[in-house]
């Protein structure tokens, strides 16, 4: 047997609606076959034209989560890495673009051998390509392939044909689950089980028959349904989950295991079981976490949500869960509040509702709107000695801050705001200034994990337990050089450089002038895990949390 047909592949595809949560079932549907003993490594293909997310509004698409190798992708790439504690590469993550992209350079090459190269099967036999590296890059026993969007759309059509040809390819290794959603009318009052048997029949049209269903709904299903779904589409009563809506997406995998959603893989695919832990790690930690008694009141001040709270959660993800496994580890409710900047820009009067926050921490961001407003929280945040912690922009911003209200250089400023001013502390690097000039704009920053050495005796420091380091980026300006000695001269020290010591990665207040100040370039918020709470994020926490108690 060759080595491939050893590897078992697991297609999640959507029915009905999106945004049902394929990515958590994809994920979880990974975390219980891992924790069976199993290798498990995770895709995602997205079915739009963008080569990557990198390009893409976070109001448009929720958050960009940026792999160690620098590629810019789905959020859903994030929950992988979290649920599964992995690290993926961009080889785990396609889109229509990105693979079109391939096939039409290696035609440009060659490749083809003088074949006319058409749609099909060039473009499903790259999808395939894609996928058997990743397996292999992973040694997976099971590679779990989320196919982005609904069955019935134009657009992934492509990508269920790959399927379709991979089931071909390994008739025994290949399993189809459909995550699909059964509508509770209020009018009704009953939950129908129709669109999802439109659902299954479109899939079947494409020439694939699912055999697992999860059924997405507020309520869990009945015995009923099941039967009626099962018949209806040609499905075991026992192939059909029950997925009813939870509080915790960490809760998804123990519920799935209820309805034996591993058992059922195993068997359907002839697999033996392996000893594994069967999730207990899992539910002992996410089992405890609500009884923590004592919150920890946490402002994010950010800006995208300008399209409501839905989108707002989307645009952190990453922050947030960090946010949570680091307040589980400290055995505390972590409560976030979402602060738009653009509120302290004109209202000097809002200021005062920050005092309430145990920790304030400005995320990620681009663009000028809402700039003023940070600035305006991260100076309140520094003098009234509150738990501050900035990533990327809100460590750009702090210094910027600094540089204005301590060091007395008014116009200080990052060239992304203006690049006019005479005090550019933040500035765009020689290299990027290039790629602007030539509109290269996709996947052009500065991108993915780089190394830093941390300060002797420096908070970070203190808080890694270690004096290297190795983190994940994605921005194109940094500290300007010519400001770095006059900064730490006026109190603020750079307590994490690149090995050459020219980019400055870390920005800190010693404790003796505040508790807890502190910004990175990079983004932690991308390393952390359940099980591996990222340090920056405790250590700001338990800051915050001593506030508290006052
Ligand atoms: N806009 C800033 C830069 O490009 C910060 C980027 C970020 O926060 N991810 O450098």
């Amino acid at each position: 047997m060759d080595k491939q047909s050893e590897r078992k592949y697991i297609f999640v595809v959507g029915g009905v609606i999106s945004g049902v949560g394929k990515g958590i079932a994809a994920s979880s549907i990974g975390k219980i076959l891992q924790s069976r003993g199993f290798r498990v490594t995770a895709i995602k293909i997205d079915p739009y034209v963008n080569v990557d997310a990198g390009t893409m509004n976070p109001t448009e698409h929720g958050e960009v989560f940026v792999l160690d190798d620098g590629d810019e992708c789905d959020q859903d790439m994030g929950n992988y890495e979290r649920f599964l504690d992995t690290t993926l590469s961009r080889i785990n993550y396609m889109t229509s673009g990105r693979v079109y992209e391939t096939v039409i350079r290696k035609e440009r090459n060659l490749e083809y051998g003088g074949k006319c190269v058409e749609v099909i099967p060039h473009i499903p036999l790259e999808v395939i390509s894609r996928i058997e590296k990743a397996s292999e890059r992973a040694k997976s026993d099971f590679t779990v392939i989320e196919i982005g969007g609904t069955v019935g759309e134009y657009q992934n059509v492509l990508f269920l044909e790959a399927a379709r040809m991979m089931k071909t390819k390994y008739p025994k290794d290949v399993l189809f689950v459909m995550v699909s959603y059964l509508p509770i009318p209020s009018t009704i009052g009953e939950m129908k089980t129709k669109p999802t048997q439109h659902a299954v029949r479109n899939l079947n049209s494409a020439g694939i028959q699912p055999d697992i269903i999860i059924a997405r709904s507020n309520a869990p299903l009945d015995k009923k349904r099941k039967e009626k779904l099962a018949l209806f589409c040609s499905l075991l009563p026992g192939h059909i989950i029950s997925a009813p809506d939870v509080e915790s997406i960490y809760d998804v995998p123990i519920n799935f295991e209820r309805d034996k959603m591993g058992d059922i893989i195993l068997e359907t695919l002839g697999m033996k079981r392996k000893n594994g832990d069967d999730l207990r790690e899992w539910k002992r930690l996410f089992s405890s976490v609500n009884k923590f008694k004592g919150e920890v009141n946490i402002a994010v001040v950010g800006k995208y949500f300008d399209t409501g709270d839905f989108v707002l959660s989307d645009a952190y993800i990453s922050v947030i869960e960090a946010v949570k496994y680091s307040a589980y580890h400290l055995k505390k409710q972590p409560v976030l509040s979402w602060l738009n900047s653009k509120d302290f820009e004109a209202n000097p009067g809002k200021m005062k509702s920050l005092a309430k926050y145990d920790g304030i921490i400005v995320p990620g961001g681009f663009g000028e709107s809402g700039i003023e407003g940070k600035l305006k929280v991260i100076k309140y945040a520094r003098e009234n000695k509150i738990p501050y912690f900035g990533l990327c922009y809100g460590m750009q911003l702090a210094v910027v801050e600094y540089a204005r209200n301590v060091l007395g250089l008014k116009d200080a400023n990052t060239a992304e705001i203006n690049p006019d001013s005479e005090n550019l502390v933040i500035d765009i690097m020689p290299e990027q200034k290039e790629k602007l000039k030539k509109k290269d704009y996709g996947g052009s920053m500065r991108l993915g994990a780089y190394p830093a050495r941390l300060k002797e005796g420096s908070i970070a420091n203190k808080a890694y337990g270690k004096k290297e380091i190795s983190e994940r980026h994605r921005h194109r300006y940094e500290v300007n050089p010519e400001y770095i000695e006059k900064i730490e001269k006026a109190g603020l020290i750079f307590s994490g450089r690149s090995p050459n010591g020219k980019l400055m990665e870390i920005a800190e207040l010693p404790k003796r002038k505040h508790p807890f100040f502190l910004g990175t370039q990079f983004h932690p918020e991308f390393l952390a895990r359940p099980f591996r709470p990222h340090p920056l994020f405790t250590e700001f926490l338990r800051v915050a949390i001593r506030r508290h108690k006052k």
